[in-house]
């Protein structure tokens, strides 16, 4: 299976057959999350989207070593150079650490990854851990003629580079009009043209985040972080890098630049970007408030929910589009993935239960390729889960007597499934008939909670929602009635 798998390479705009540097292993760098404030749920879809992605690698046998960073220094409010960095601003605003924000924003994020079953990568370095490497990269370029100090800052020099180089391969951007598009310095500026970014920054006395260099003490540019880590943690030419779409300009066509002037070669053999979410049509973002973030989409508390959702529902959902498709959130998509969820799940438990003939008349080995061909594809999810649902067709018309399966394609086909449904898809089982149990016995507590309300019986009808959120289900009152969803 292995060498037909097709990844889609932004650098080149095609589908190109895999091919790994070193035999059975995969080195893949992932851009981390700037860690300031929660997650959204967009956020989570590039990780999980990634996640599938290396669970895939894993089940094809390779050997992956998964870098992810947590970005704690350097991102700056604005791409050209300017603004705070979001986590001093952060800290300055809430009267804590920097290192506290940092902390609190790490945890959650991995908590929020474990609700959605993604794996922890092999290696997450930080940027604040790598300041000695990033200086080194600093100094090497420099020393090619490729940035120059000012002001004690350093800045990469783009057009010099561009001399021999492509700079605008990655994001099909030409030079000409990168420099067209931009405005004209002001003579303020420190940089000798303004497509040059940031390697080091010199700290303005109210920065806090701030580290000896040998041109003043300051803090790394945002994309110099991503160049040190994956090249440690990687070498200097690794598989594939992976980051939302809106990363490949200007952060991901820098890094390019500064490892090539670093190494003297192509970084990477495999761009790989995921589409973005949206909300109402537009991107989920920090910055604009159009978001959602995931505890939300879980308890159901906000209003562009009538309830809760289960973190593998949504993780469902996400799955069903491909990770290069654009994906819009929307209470109905999440009902309908709710309801292909536990149509699967109930497939992938009957698949336990059936007995077996003979023979098969079902063409086992060809759903099975079916499956690969569509994961093969560049992770074809969504074609994928059509096709799983093709064969819980199949496993219900055996369970009525239409069909029969023979033990060998009965055994084939649960230990696939199961492969494909659990470790690459990442879900977890839920037990559907315990859903349904449960939602019977809600039904009945909720209508005895609605005659408490209707005779003003406040302290019954308050104790039944505090007792049931002690026990993980969380109670909520709408203008259409009440609803209710499991705490995950
Ligand atoms: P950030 O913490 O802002 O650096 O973003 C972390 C990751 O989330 C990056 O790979 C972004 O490209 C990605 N991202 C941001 N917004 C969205 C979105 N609406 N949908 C999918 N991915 C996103
Ligand atoms: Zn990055």
């Amino acid at each position: 299976m292995q060498n037909q798998l097709k990844i889609y390479n932004t650098l080149t705009g095609e589908k190109e057959v895999f091919q790994s540097i070193l035999e059975n292993q995969v080195g893949m760098y992932v851009c981390g999350p700037t860690v300031y404030s929660d997650v959204h749920l967009g956020n989570c879809r590039t990780f999980i989207s990634f996640d599938m992605i290396y669970r895939y690698l894993l089940h094809l046998g390779y050997k992956v070593r998964y870098v992810r960073n947590i970005t704690d220094a350097g991102h700056l409010e604005n791409d050209a150079d300017e603004g705070e960095d979001k986590i001093s601003k952060k800290a300055r605003l809430e009267s804590l650490e920097p290192m506290e924000i940092v902390q609190k924003y790490t945890t959650g994020f991995h908590e929020i990854m474990a609700k959605f079953n993604a794996l922890p990568p092999s290696i997450e370095p930080t940027a604040t851990g790598h300041i000695i490497e990033q200086i080194e990269i600093v100094q090497e370029i420099i020393n090619k003629g490729l940035a120059y100090e000012s002001n004690g800052s350093v800045y990469f020099d783009v057009e010099t580079y561009n001399q021999e180089n492509d700079y605008g391969t990655l994001s099909k951007r030409k030079i000409e009009d990168l420099i067209s598009g931009t405005r004209d310095l002001d003579g303020q500026s420190e940089k000798r043209s303004p497509l040059d970014f940031a390697l080091w920054k010199k700290a303005s006395p109210s920065h806090i985040m701030r580290w000896p260099s040998p041109w003043s003490l300051g803090f790394p540019g945002w994309h110099l972080e991503c160049t040190a880590m994956s090249h440690k943690y990687l070498g200097a030419q690794f598989d594939i890098h992976g980051g939302g779409m809106d990363l490949k300009f200007p952060h991901h066509e820098c890094e390019i630049a500064q490892a090539k002037s670093f190494t003297g070669t192509n970084p990477v053999n495999y761009w790989m970007h995921t589409n973005m979410l949206t909300l109402n049509g537009k991107k989920m973002s920090k910055s604009t408030g159009n978001n959602l973030l995931p505890d939300e989409l879980f308890s159901g508390d906000t209003t562009l929910l009538e309830k809760g959702f289960h973190p593998m529902v949504a993780r469902f959902f996400m799955m069903q589009a491909h990770y290069r498709s654009e994906l819009d959130f929307s209470f109905e998509a999440l009902t309908a993935s709710e309801k292909g969820f536990h149509k699967l799940m109930q497939g992938v438990k009957d698949l336990e239960l059936l007995s077996t003939k003979e023979a098969s008349t079902e063409d086992v080995d060809g759903l099975i390729s079916s499956f690969y061909a569509a994961m093969n594809d560049d992770f074809n999810t969504p074609v994928l889960i059509a096709q799983l649902f093709e064969a819980v067709t199949i496993i219900n018309k055996v369970k009525d007597g239409k069909s029969s399966l023979s033990k060998d394609d009965l055994n084939n086909l649960k230990s696939t499934m199961n492969a494909l449904v659990f470790d690459v898809l990442g879900l977890n089982y839920i037990d559907v008939s315990d859903d349904s149990k449960l939602s019977s016995a809600m039904e009945i507590i909720l209508e005895l909670r609605k005659n408490a309300r209707e005779n003003k019986n406040w302290e019954i009808s308050d104790l039944i929602r505090d007792k049931l959120n002690e026990a993980g289900i969380a109670v909520k009152d709408g203008k259409d009635g009440t609803s209710w969803s499991v705490n995950s």
